[in-house]
Parts: C-alpha cells; structure tokens; sequence
C-alpha cells in the first residue's frame, strides 16, 4: 500500500465557486485565474471544474499552451505580458490576448510581423507599484498602441494591492477612472476580494472580472470573512491516515524539540503528512486538523513527514483513522484552508500553490 496521504481536487466545488462568482458580478465575463499551476491544483485537473468560465488567465506561455492543448478555444490572458519580443509570435500562434504594462512590450509589438492584429490589455499603476503605466503615462501609452496595426483590441486592466480591505479600493479605483475615461475599451479590474465586495456594482465589475482564489474555494479577506460567508467550497482536500498512537502520561512531550508536553494524559495519533508534502511547518500546536471528521488539534511541531494530533475528542480513533488537513472531510465536514494557514501566519493561497508533488492526487 503507498503512503497514506492524497490530494483529492472537487470538480463540483469548482463548478460551483464559478457560478458562485458569476452571481456576484452578473453580466460580467470571467477569466478562471490558473497561475501557479492553477493554484497547486494542476491546470489538467482544474480544467473540466473551470471551463464554465469565459476566458483563461495566466502568466507563462507553457501554461496557455496547455490550456490550447486541452482543447480550449475563447480567450486566454498573459497576465504579465510577454517577457521578450519572440513571445508575441507564440501569442500570434496560439491566439493569446496579452497585458502591456511597460515600453519595451510597445516596441517589440511595433517590430512583431504578422498578419493578425492582438488584443492586449492595457494595464495602469494605481497604486499597487507593481506593474503598470503610471496614469500620468497611460494616454500616451494608449495612444502609441492604439496606432499599431499589430494591435486591434485595447481593454484597460489594473488591479488592487488592498481590495480585502474595507474602503480599499476608493483611490485606485478613481485613479482608473481618471485615467480610462472617455477611452473605448473593455475594462477589467476585480480580483476575487473585489469581485465579490462590489462585483454587484456595474461600473466597478466592469466587462471581465479575475477571481483567482474564490474559484478555489479560499476567502480573499480571511479571517474578516471565510469561505463560507461568501458561499465558497473547497476544491482541494489535503488527507491522510492516522498510522501510530501513543499514550502520554503528564509530562512526556511529542516530535522534535519537545514543544508540546502534555499536562494531563493525552492520547497521540500520528498522521503521516509532513512540510515535504505542502503542510505548513509554522504551523504549531492548535492547528485545526479533523479525524474521522471531528474537529481537534495539531500537536507540538510538524516534522518532514509526520504530525501529531491530539484523539482526545475523538477516542474511538485508530491506526486507519481518516485525517483531513484541510478540505473536505467525512460527514460532510469541512476544515478551511484559511484558518489551517492563518494558524501558520499566512493564507491559503500559500498553501494550495505548495502542495507538494509527491503527493498523489485525484480528480471528483
Ligand atoms: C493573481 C491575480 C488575480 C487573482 O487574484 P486573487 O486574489 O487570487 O483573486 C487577478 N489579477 C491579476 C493580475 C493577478 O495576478
């Protein structure tokens, strides 16, 4: 038998975040964000989950190539534009719509031949400093594209550093109006957090909107909100088994550097998930992890391999035992991403990107 642990990736819970985005932000088109290998979900067993969407964002070209390749004939976005001038002929080839966000992509447009004009997304600075033409240097940028008859279409993009953020987005947002106005062109500014804070308001949705890691299932403004609040699923489930107990007595500690001792007695049960699988190693003592779908915690530090877990609210537990690390548990639990990365001080996004390989995966 091969080691416990699996990734299982809900195709289900995908189609439904998407329609779950879709009715925030009705009458917009969606790009499905597969950056990052989908988020660590795998563009190959995401993709049957997301084709609901309109179009498909991501930044390196052997990811649209994949999309291609799957059979996915709208639109694909590079979203940080092509990183030398031979990229546009891949662009021409696979029919790729690209963000311009500095000069040298408007020169190596200038030289790029071909027969086919490119849609590109124009993308302005609002503040983020990131990527982007200042709003005091887009019109011209606008302008200079705009004369190329290597370009057809020009849409306006930005995007938000603080849209999790109560009255986040006011000044990027009337920086882009200032800077768009009177400008044809389709816009597209929302991330998830924005989708879903003002998606129901036209001029901010826009045309397209990007939610990237509500697709998946993970909150944008966690813990402000979970996935819950915004009727979200979990699309990737991280589980194991229990393969050893051991009883505590008071005093005796568990795993390396003995930073959990047990100050009344304590039965252990020891999951065979470490960091090198994609849990977090800051995540502590405390940490939610369910067993047999009841809700208890981690125990002093995770190893490589391994992590322990206390059975006390679970004492029918045993070698066998189900473990959920985050996802979608038995019974209908769930356990959030979120609040396993958030006891680990970071966020989801984190820990679906570094699932590890090694682990092996399935589709529902
Ligand atoms: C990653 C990304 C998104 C999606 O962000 P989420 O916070 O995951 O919704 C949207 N737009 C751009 C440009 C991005 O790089």
């Amino acid at each position: 038998m091969p080691r416990p642990i699996q990734a299982t990736i809900h195709t289900a819970a995908l189609r439904h975040n998407i329609e779950r985005l879709r009715a925030a932000a009705p009458g917009a088109r969606l790009w499905a964000i597969v950056k990052a290998n989908a988020y660590g979900h795998g563009i190959d067993r995401a993709f049957e989950g997301l084709r609901g969407a309109d179009g498909f964002a991501m930044l390196d070209l052997n990811e649209a190539q994949r999309v291609r390749d799957l059979g996915w004939r709208g639109p694909i976005l590079l979203l940080e534009g092509v990183f030398e001038p031979r990229d546009l002929e891949i662009c021409s080839r696979l029919q790729l719509s690209h963000v311009v966000h500095h000069d040298d992509q408007i020169d190596w447009l200038a030289m790029h031949k071909t027969h086919s004009p490119q849609s590109v997304f124009l993308k302005l600075n609002s503040g983020m400093n990131r990527l982007g033409f200042t709003p005091e240097r887009y019109r011209a940028a606008y302008a200079r594209l705009g004369a190329l008859p290597q370009v057809d279409e020009i849409s306006h993009m930005t995007h938000f550093s603080d849209a999790d953020l109560d009255d986040g987005i006011t000044k990027p947002w009337a920086r882009f109006q200032r800077a768009t106005e009177g400008l044809p062109g389709e816009r597209s500014v929302c991330n998830s957090a924005a989708t879903l804070r003002y998606g129901s308001q036209p001029d901010i949705r826009g045309d397209w909107v990007r939610p990237g890691v509500a697709a998946y299932g993970g909150s944008p403004d966690f813990p402000q909100h979970d996935a819950a609040h915004w009727g979200l699923l979990p699309t990737m489930t991280l589980s194991s088994k229990i393969i050893g107990i051991n009883e505590l007595a008071v005093g005796a500690t568990v795993g390396y550097g003995s930073t959990f001792t047990a100050d009344v007695p304590v039965r252990v049960g020891v999951v065979a998930c470490g960091y090198a699988d994609g849990y977090p190693r800051h995540a502590g003592t405390g940490t939610p992890v369910l067993v047999d779908g009841v809700r208890t915690r981690t125990l002093g530090r995770v190893s490589m391999d391994m992590l322990a877990v206390d059975l006390t609210p679970v004492p029918k537990a045993r070698c066998g035992s189900e473990v959920t690390l985050w996802g979608q548990g038995p019974k209908g639990a769930l356990l959030p991403i979120d609040e396993v990365a958030h006891a680990a001080g970071t966020i989801g996004y984190e820990l679906m990107c570094a699932l590890a390989v090694r682990v092996p995966t399935t589709v529902l």
